[in-house]
């Protein structure tokens, strides 16, 4: 259980601030009901070797009387410790895929399975678990706390996951060595540039170890020369702690430098996936077809 110094610092913020609800969020705001499609875990190699395996994944979305196709049926593979880019026009579903994997959100219909688990038949204890432990996110506009230092703003996700206090401040540390920020500790967000903020957006991301980074527009706020740096941030970072990256983007030309490969979305469909054809064993059973429409 979280403890009672825990309890009373976050029941004095104001949870409403949109910007700590961001920050927070990937570890404790979702609660949905449980998917009604879970999948038959009969697994195969792919869901062992693939650190990421969607199979026509939907998630629609209802307004009014019009259904929203924010994402329309992918069937997806990552493999462990693989950097891919996924890229696509405004409004093509990108961020909403990279929810579905970040168990921030559920599928309509169809499958999200990484490392072997189905999220969607996870329940909403599991699921918070699996975003506290096992998920790091990166956002375009950073989400840190204001008012909290950069040290503090690393140690959050830890707080949530219950770490030892001995055992946090060490991953801190190392943390924001990893980004090239260990002399500034006690600065606070607003004291550092737009480039040392997204480097300790990362430092967060990392410091409960996860094996998957999912990272939504990380550039998109920086300029290029900073935006590169943070991509070269990533890449090493992923290479020394074997981590499974999946990266929103509309900037093609970083893409191609640092990606291992290109997935590109429309309409909410894959278009492509960068790979020859689809390997025969990436099905997973039979998902369903029919539309739950969450929402
Ligand atoms: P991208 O990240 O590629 O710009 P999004 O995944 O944010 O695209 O959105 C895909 C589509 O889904 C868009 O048409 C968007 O308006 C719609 N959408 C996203 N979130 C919601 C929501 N919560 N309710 C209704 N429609 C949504
Ligand atoms: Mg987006």
């Amino acid at each position: 259980m979280v403890d009672v110094g825990f309890r009373l610092w976050f029941t004095n913020r104001n949870t409403q601030d949109p910007t700590f609800r961001r920050a927070v969020s990937y570890v404790d705001s979702v609660v949905l009901p449980p998917a009604s499609n879970p999948v038959p875990m009969n697994s195969s190699s792919l869901l062992t070797s693939s650190a990421v395996v969607t199979e026509n994944v939907c998630r629609h979305y209802r307004m009014g009387d019009a259904i929203i196709r924010a994402v329309d049926g992918v069937t997806l593979r990552v493999a462990a410790g693989e950097f891919v880019a996924l890229l696509g026009q405004s409004g093509s579903g990108k961020s909403t895929l990279l929810n579905l994997l970040a168990g921030l959100d559920r599928p309509s219909s169809g499958s999200v399975v990484v490392q072997g688990r189905n999220l969607a038949a996870m329940t909403s204890e599991e699921l918070a678990s699996y975003r506290r432990n096992d998920v790091g996110m990166v956002f375009q506009a950073f989400h840190l706390i204001p008012s909290m230092t950069i040290t503090d703003n690393v140690e959050l996700p830890m707080r949530f996951a219950e770490v030892d206090r001995e055992v946090r401040q060490q991953r801190v540390h190392e943390s924001l060595e990893r980004v090239g920020l260990g002399n500034r500790l006690k600065h606070r967000p607003s004291e550092l540039s737009g480039g040392e903020q997204q480097r300790v957006s990362i430092a967060r991301a990392l410091a409960n170890r996860p094996s998957l980074l999912l990272a939504d527009e990380p550039t998109g706020n920086l300029d290029s020369r900073t935006g590169e740096d943070i991509l070269h941030l990533i890449r090493d970072v992923s290479h020394s702690m074997k981590m499974t990256v999946v990266m929103v983007t509309h900037e093609r030309a970083l893409a191609e430098r640092f990606a291992q490969r290109l997935i590109f979305l429309a309409d909410g469909k894959l278009i492509s996936s960068g790979e020859a054809e689809p390997p025969p064993q990436t099905r997973l059973g039979d998902t369903g077809t029919s539309e739950g429409v969450l929402a």
